[in-house]
């Protein structure tokens, strides 16, 4: 239980709801009702239900052969990549759907930098029938358009934010203040283990069908329901939290998370958090994160757009702290390589974030006999351009 949040919103020393004033009892109501609700056998079986018929979970645990004798040591794919909408991130946008209509409220509101979270948003939104409206900096909307339009053609409204950077941040600034001024109608559905306390537990116990499906699936395939270290992308952390959740107390396990070197650690242009990042508050929690020394966030860069945040989830930042998971960072160069090998050993092309995991086993070492997971949590259907452009086929 050493690394599960506090009644107060805290893993050690991080976390917390560092809202302001008028967003009190919007906050207040989800943290006095959401463990009764997502505990409850109704919420469970259609839960369940959804990810089973709709997700298409469970999703494989996959003996990755030949990228196995490449490396020397045993390596399985978990298959986020094969889910509907083709990322893990749906499995955390279902969970908020249903909480949604279990208190009540008719209208969601989401931000989105890249536009996938926006995309999963829009796709529980159209299922259920809510109305949707996706807060998106003027400067991604014109960045992603294909996202746009695909949030577009699912009913939801996108709206432009053109204060600040025109980004992620300005975006979440606005979703905020919709969200105090519709506290009764509207629920805020985040993307990730980030936010004011109860979100990143919310978010972390809705992605833990990872690492329970992992669990069954290992115990079936290699005898034991423990492998030697588990690897997974870290932008704000939901896949990696739910791929680590019911392995966090099992210490033998090792846990790595890998996060966007961009350039390089060394370089200005970076998304690498717990490398070069220090303690404070962003979205509303206390971790850590990329700030000058005025406390101004600094802009981050990844090639992976999914991975491009100055934040990490509170749950990380206290895993980072306390030791118990290891955390690494690859470089846009090392991730297309990481694209490339397993596109060619595996026939199996994926995201860009989840080849930063791929690229991290060429940096720990690995025994023969040792049982490697990779969560591989999304698809490289979205990253073709890049890697056409990259590779130059
Ligand atoms: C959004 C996304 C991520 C990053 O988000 P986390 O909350 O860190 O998991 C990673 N991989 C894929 C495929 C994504 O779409």
């Amino acid at each position: 239980m050493k690394y599960q949040v506090d009644e107060k919103g805290y893993y050690g020393e991080f976390g917390g709801a560092w809202i302001p004033e008028m967003m009190f009892t919007n906050v207040d109501e989800l943290k006095r009702r959401y463990l009764e609700i997502i505990e409850s056998e109704a919420f469970k079986k259609e839960f369940d239900q959804l990810l089973k018929d709709y997700v298409g979970r469970p999703s494989p645990l996959y003996y990755a052969s030949r990228l196995s004798e490449h490396y020397g040591s045993k390596i399985y794919l978990k298959r986020e990549d094969l889910n509907h909408t083709g990322s893990h991130k749906l499995n955390n946008t279902i969970g908020q759907i249903l909480l949604a209509q279990q208190l009540g409220k008719t209208r969601i509101i989401a931000e989105t930098g890249a536009g996938q979270h926006g995309v999963a948003t829009a796709t529980v939104c159209a299922l259920k029938g809510i109305k949707c409206i996706v807060y998106m900096g003027a400067l991604d909307v014109s960045r992603q358009a294909p996202n746009v339009k695909k949030m577009k053609m699912l009913g939801a409204e996108v709206i432009p934010v053109h204060s600040g950077n025109k980004t992620l941040k300005d975006a979440t600034n606005e979703a905020m203040r919709d969200w105090i001024n519709n506290p009764e109608d509207t629920h805020y559905i985040i993307g990730s283990v980030v936010g004011p306390h109860p979100y990143p537990d919310m978010v972390a116990r809705f992605q833990s069908v990872i690492s329970a499906e992992m669990k069954k699936q290992l115990l079936e395939q290699t005898g034991s329901e423990f492998p030697t270290r588990i690897l997974a992308c870290v932008g704000g952390g939901s896949n990696a939290a739910g791929a680590f959740y019911h392995f966090l107390d099992d210490e033998q396990v090792e846990l790595i998370g890998v996060e966007a070197a961009g350039k390089g650690v060394d370089t200005d242009e970076t998304a690498a958090t717990l490398t070069v990042g220090t303690p404070g508050v962003l979205h509303s929690s206390r971790t850590v994160l990329m700030q000058n020394e005025d406390g101004q966030i600094t802009e981050p860069y990844s090639i992976s757009a999914g991975l491009d945040y100055p934040g990490i989830g509170p749950l990380h930042a206290h895993l980072f702290k306390t030791g118990r998971a290891k955390f690494l960072a690859a470089t846009d160069e090392e991730v297309l390589q990481a694209v490339l090998l397993l596109t060619q050993k595996e026939g199996i092309i994926p995201a860009l974030e989840s080849a930063h995991a791929l690229a991290a086993l060429d940096k720990i070492k690995m025994n023969p006999d040792d049982v490697n997971v990779i969560n591989l949590s999304g698809s490289g259907n979205k990253d073709m351009e890049t890697y056409l452009d990259y590779f130059g086929y």
